[in-house]
């Protein structure tokens, strides 16, 4: 006989992947123990950017005031060839329809910071440093956990984000695949002593003889990245003479500029084929790998963790069946799949350091672009999961409007909102609504809406959104009756989580 489970989640791993999802579910309630195995946080930088969607649910946790203080907003990341000609130009001159700049960047030791704060501030959450788990031992009523310090706890799920090298994945022999795109590349992390412009923030230089990444670490930080040559030995690349010779290109020396690290990274391309094994998940590094191109490889960790924590509350509370959690890795996998191809497409760009090979890139790249500004691609919304089958707009990220000047998610929190411009609320008819507040949903009227989300509704040919905690859309309707209609099926949906949708409402 198995002890009964003292807490709801444990979290293997305090990146910001462990840490956000740890502040998710603390912030709805849930016992959370993570366990870390280094005593003290990772001090390097490594992810400097984070898109506008990852903004948004990082100020969901609570976090985001001064998240703005320690991230540089960036427009454009422009690509340029060695002569200096534009190949590719991401991004977009508007307002931030999600209620952050497209790009922010930002350093990921102070990110981890905040969390940490963050996480140590939720009292429903107990953060045990220093302590590496070794063994899980899943059975009918939990998970027994077994670290190398000696420690043996119960939790009635597990989440393993601990990263590239998942000891959790490994435990629970979930396959992964490795799509066998590599490249080695000299990650250097420059504080420089005076302020200086960089225009463009952030850039790609596609020289075959180096090719070169110069972006913003932060404010007050610079991140360049080398790739390693054909032929060029790692040893020499990874001396700390080398990375002074090759920022001297730069202007940046020992007399103007400290040092913060170097290090040669591989970057690799893979994922978790399967993301579940019963009672143990996986999320971010833990479930996929990407090379740092389009900047989304944590990004997509931390939409992993958006997704997963009020689904793991809901079933934990007994308000949805356990197969809600199998549609985890239906919505996540061919997100973090795109977001993967993506980086490796950008990859093939950059990652050429034959000379004839990039004159052929650079001509036809050369020929194709515009002086229009490209959104890069975007990810896929939800198709399959825990989303309307037919109702328009289902899975697609809503926008955040402004409240009397302030942002909807600091008003009105973060969890299922139906949101409507309509003056008919009371047509929905109270035991629906009653129902909606038991998974924590809440109407709002905009009243009058701002500009951005008249806008939004006006061209979506919609009254109403039914908006999930991660900010996904369950689905849209043009009329009370409609919005009813979509929480019944809301309530239906939920109630099998992978139901045949046949007999539903609209
Ligand atoms: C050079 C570089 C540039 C990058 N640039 C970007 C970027 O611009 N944008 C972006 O979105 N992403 C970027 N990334 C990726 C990003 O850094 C990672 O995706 C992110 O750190 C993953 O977070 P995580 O929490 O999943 O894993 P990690 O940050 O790796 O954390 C995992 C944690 O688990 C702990 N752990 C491991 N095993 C155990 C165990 N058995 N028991 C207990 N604890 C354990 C580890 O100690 C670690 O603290 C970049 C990465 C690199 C290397």
């Amino acid at each position: 006989m198995t002890a009964p489970a003292d807490t709801d989640v444990a979290i293997v791993g305090f990146g910001p992947v462990g840490a956000t999802l740890a502040i998710l579910l603390g912030q709805l309630g849930r016992s959370v123990v993570v366990l870390e195995k280094w005593p003290e946080p990772y001090p390097l930088p490594r992810a400097v950017h984070f898109d506008d969607e990852v903004g948004r649910i990082l100020q969901s946790c609570g976090v985001g005031d001064e998240l703005r203080r320690i991230t540089e907003p960036a427009d454009i990341y422009e690509w340029r060839n060695a002569a200096g000609a534009t190949l590719l130009r991401f991004g977009r001159l508007s307002d931030h329809p999600l209620g952050w700049p497209l790009s922010s960047m930002f350093t990921q030791p102070a990110l981890e910071a905040l969390l940490d704060q963050r996480a140590r501030a939720l009292p429903t959450i107990d953060v045990r440093r220093g302590v590496e788990v070794y063994d899980l031992v899943p059975d009918n009523d939990g998970v027994t956990i077994r670290t190398t310090n000696g420690d043996e706890l119960r939790a009635r799920s597990v989440v393993g984000c601990d990263g590239a090298n998942s000891t959790v994945r490994d435990l629970v022999a979930l396959p992964v695949r490795d799509l066998g795109y590599f490249y080695d590349w000299l990650v250097v992390d420059v504080i420089l002593d005076d302020a200086r412009v960089f225009d463009p923030l952030n850039v790609q230089i596609c020289d075959p003889n180096r090719p070169t990444t110069v972006v913003s670490g932060g404010p007050g930080r610079r991140r360049w990245e080398f790739m390693r040559l054909p032929h060029e030995p790692l040893d020499e690349l990874s001396d700390e003479r080398r990375a002074w010779e090759l920022l001297a290109s730069w202007d940046v020396h020992p007399r103007n500029a400290r040092l913060e690290r170097h290090a040669v990274y591989t970057f690799r391309a893979r994922y978790a084929e399967q993301w579940r094994a019963g009672r143990v998940l996986l999320a971010g590094d833990a479930a996929h790998l990407m090379p740092p191109f389009a900047g989304q490889g944590m990004c997509a960790g931390v939409r992993d963790a958006a997704n997963l924590a009020w689904k793991l509350d809901l079933v934990l509370t007994d308000r949805a069946p356990d197969a809600l959690l199998d549609t985890y890795e239906d919505e996540r996998l061919p997100s973090a799949r795109a977001a993967i191809e993506f980086s490796i497409e950008l990859g093939k760009v950059i990652c050429v350091p034959d000379v004839a090979e990039a004159a052929a890139r650079d001509e036809a790249m050369a020929a194709a672009v515009g002086d229009e500004l490209m959104d890069a691609p975007p990810l896929p919304g939800l198709v399959a999961g825990l989303v309307h089958p037919s109702a328009q707009h289902a899975g697609d990220v809503w926008v955040q409007p402004l409240v009397d000047g302030r942002l909807f998610d600091d008003v009105h929190g973060a969890g299922w909102r139906l949101v409507t411009v309509d003056t008919d609320i009371d047509a929905l008819g109270p035991a629906v609504v009653e129902w909606f507040a038991s998974i924590g949903g809440r109407v709002v009227r905009l009243a009058p809406p701002d500009a951005l989300a008249g806008r939004w509704f006006a061209a979506h040919d919609a009254a109403w959104v039914l908006q999930r905690p991660d900010f996904h859309l369950y689905g849209t309707a043009t009329t009370a009756p409609g919005a009813a209609a979509l929480l019944e099926d809301l309530r239906a949906h939920l109630s099998v989580a992978r139901p045949s949708l046949e007999g539903m409402h609209s």
